[in-house]
Formats: C-alpha cells, structure tokens, sequence
C-alpha cells in the first residue's frame, strides 16, 4: 500500500502543529517542531492567507496526517460517519479512534499509531482472545488487547509500556502492565478528545 516515505516531521512543519508521529521523540527537545516550527520550504517562514476551502483541506490533511490514513480510506470513514444518525464530525472522529492501530497506540503498547500499525501488522495482539492483523479493525465496548504470550518481549511493546505515562492514558481505556492487557472501557465523548481538530470543517469540506 502507498504510503508517505519523507520525514514524518515535515508534516507537523506544513500542518503548522505537533501531529506526534514519531513516538517518544515528540515528547522532547529533539522535537524538530520544537526547533523550528514554520513549513518546510524556502517560502516556510511566509505567513499565507488561506481561502475558506484553504483552510478546511488543510483541517483534512491534519486529521488525515494524525492517523497516519491515505484519501480514500479516510474518505470511506467519512461516507460511514455521515450515514450514521448524530454528528457526522463526532462519527468520523469515532470511527478513526476505534481503529486498532489507533487502540494499541492509545492504549500504550506502541509509541506511535505508525509503530502501532506495524506491530498489529506482526500479530502481536489478541482481540477477545482472537489475533487480529488488521489495523483498520474497528474494535468495540467492552474489548480486550492482550498482547501475545510470544510476544511480550518485543522490545518495541516494553519500552512502550514503560514510557506511555509521559503521554498519558485517556479515561475511556485501562492498561493492565502487569498482564500485557488494555481494556475498552467505553468510547470518548467529543469533549473528552482533546485534539486541536476542527472537524466540521472536514464535513464542509466533503460536503460540498
Ligand atoms: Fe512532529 Fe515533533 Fe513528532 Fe517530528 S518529533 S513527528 S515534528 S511532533
């Protein structure tokens, strides 16, 4: 599958934002954003006035960026979340965070949705007590990750697990360190998601 092959940390450049696409390194001074936070380029430092789709493509491109998704997948969440009954943005938002990828991340077993996507790649992960290598699985309420008898001395997932609290756990999940065990606890509610996303514009955008 195609996917994006230049520094991640340009993206955080063009976005304008830290996306925290690189595991720990985001959470310290070697962050590039950090160092030097304009869009990559030899105009970067040029502030630009953007048009109304300006900007909500580059809100797009942001949430897009952040779960590490190509147009099309991204777009079919979209067309899911604007059939189902509530908030199209809060759908879309929802069907992104239920990802495994996103999950093993979040949940503290991976530093990064990129690493994670890779690990459940390598089956590293039971679903229910099921090993599930899709990272586009959309785990539900009440589910179990346990990370797999063989699999937990990877050094990836340990040194995960050792480091998530300088990002935190959010309250809809539960990490069991001692048992290489997360829980779904619940889904979040647009409140509790704190992401600087504004996602309306994405419909606005799509809607169009
Ligand atoms: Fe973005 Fe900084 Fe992480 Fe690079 S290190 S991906 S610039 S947050």
């Amino acid at each position: 599958m195609a996917r994006y092959k230049e520094s991640v940390c340009r993206l955080c450049k063009r976005e304008g934002l830290k996306l925290f696409l690189k595991g720990d390194r985001c959470y310290g001074d070697k962050c590039a954003f950090e160092r030097r936070g304009y869009a990559p380029g030899d105009h970067g430092q040029l502030r630009r006035k953007h048009s109304d789709y300006g900007v909500q493509l580059r809100e797009k491109q942001k949430l897009k960026r952040m779960y590490g998704l190509l147009e099309r997948q991204f777009r079919s969440y979209f067309e899911k979340a604007d059939k189902q009954k509530g908030i199209t943005g809060t759908n879309l938002l929802l069907f992104l965070e239920r990802r495994l990828d996103n999950m093993v991340f979040r949940i503290g077993f991976a530093n990064s949705r990129n690493e994670a996507r890779q690990l459940v790649r390598h089956k590293h992960f039971l679903i229910d007590g099921k090993p599930i290598n899709i990272p586009s699985y959309l785990v539900k309420v009440g589910s179990e990750i346990r990370v797999r008898e063989k699999s937990k001395k990877v050094e990836r997932i340990v040194e995960a697990m050792e480091i998530v609290a300088r990002r935190g756990i959010p309250q809809w999940l539960e990490l069991d360190k001692d048992n290489f065990r997360g829980l779904v606890k619940t889904l979040p509610s647009r409140e509790e998601l704190v992401m600087p996303v504004q996602e309306q514009l994405v419909v606005e955008l799509y809607s169009k």
